[in-house]
């Protein structure tokens, strides 16, 4: 038995079948939670360094031009 919606348990079908969508609601918000390792990849000192010199560089051409 599939669930149609674990946004909004419990579905029509875990109703009819008298089933909770537990389980379906637990993979959903492992899937939605970054993990640690997602996290530190996308806040890493290297990347937020080039999205400042990017920024930076933009600027200067900015001012630079008329
Ligand atoms: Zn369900």
């Amino acid at each position: 038995m599939r669930c149609e919606g674990p946004d909004n348990p419990p579905c029509s079908r875990c109703k009819l079948a008298g089933t909770e969508c537990v389980f379906e609601k637990v993979i959903k918000t492992e899937a939605d939670t970054p993990t640690s390792v997602e996290l530190v990849l996308s806040f890493s000192p290297y990347v937020y360094g080039l999205q400042l010199a990017q920024v930076a560089f933009e600027t200067s051409r900015t001012k630079s031009s008329p």
